[in-house]
């Protein structure tokens, strides 16, 4: 206790507005939550956040001082943030016992988690103190071309094999697309195959031989289908993140206590 709920996805999937129906969520459902936001190029964000990485870091000076470009700045900003990162873990065992979740949300440049040094920190930092799960929110809409469905997997799963912690799969906006077509691929490569035949011309190959990936990587990860905007999906959502914090005490946690 609490649970950490760490946000990731490319940048316009909607971890922002998702993060925001979370905190009407649990507010509606008398569960307490503390809201941190590691975007340090949001410009306005539709929730109070009790941690803001804004507040300590300005991205646009970061940018001005350090003369780079905006993902530079971004991540410049975001390495700047680790090195004070034990202040939020121990704002977070201050109120501890008051707190069941700490929603996080990121910036969508996805590498910063699976090959920079601080998003490996923070993620760390998360997970050594607290049972921590990583959803990764996916464009549903988008996910119906066979390659984008596949690149976004493949997000995923490196963020899983970096990260090596439970993961939830929300697949967002089903306001607009429904999402059990992706439940189907992942289950029935088969019916993937299907779709990939009409659509895949130039590596045909490459994508049907990731379907070995496509379906290990299914079996070690919970799917829901939510919507940001609508608010459906939300106790699925969140069954799946009590059954995968179960997970962090039974497996992960165990793993840590043995000096991994
Ligand atoms: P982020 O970059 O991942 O934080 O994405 P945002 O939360 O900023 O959302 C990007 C865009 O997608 C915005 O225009 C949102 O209004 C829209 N959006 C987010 N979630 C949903 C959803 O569930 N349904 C619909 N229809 N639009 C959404
Ligand atoms: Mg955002």
């Amino acid at each position: 206790k609490p649970v950490i709920i760490f946000l990731v996805g490319m940048e316009g999937s909607g971890k922002t507005t998702f993060l925001r129906q979370m905190v009407c969520y649990t507010q509606a459902s008398n569960i307490s939550s503390y809201v941190i936001n590691l975007d340090p190029a949001v410009m306005n964000l539709p929730f109070g956040a009790n941690i803001d990485i804004r507040d300590t870091i300005q991205y646009k000076d970061v940018m001005k001082q350090c003369d780079i470009r905006a993902n530079g700045a971004i991540l410049t900003s975001f390495n700047l943030f680790a090195t004070k990162f034990d202040q939020v873990i121990s704002a977070i065992q201050n109120r501890a016992d008051q707190l069941d979740y700490v929603l996080v949300d990121t910036p969508g440049q996805i590498d910063m988690f699976t090959l920079s040094a601080s998003g490996t920190m923070i993620t760390e930092a998360f997970a050594s103190n607290f049972p921590t799960v990583i959803t990764y929110v996916a464009d549903t809409p988008c996910l119906q071309v066979p390659t984008t469905f596949m690149n976004n997997m493949l997000y995923a799963g490196s963020i899983l094999n970096k990260a090596q912690l439970p993961l939830v799969l929300a697949f967002n906006k089903t306001d607009v697309a429904q999402h059990q077509f992706a439940f189907q691929w992942m289950t029935d490569i088969g019916v993937f195959h299907a779709a990939l035949a009409s659509d895949n011309i130039y590596t045909p190959n490459l994508t049907q031989n990731l379907s070995l990936f496509l379906e290990e990587f299914s079996e070690n990860l919970r799917a829901v289908g939510v919507s940001a905007v609508s608010g459906a999906g939300m106790v699925e959502f969140f069954e799946a993140i009590n059954t995968s914090a179960n997970e962090y005490l039974k497996i992960y946690r165990s793993d840590l206590d043995q000096g991994r």
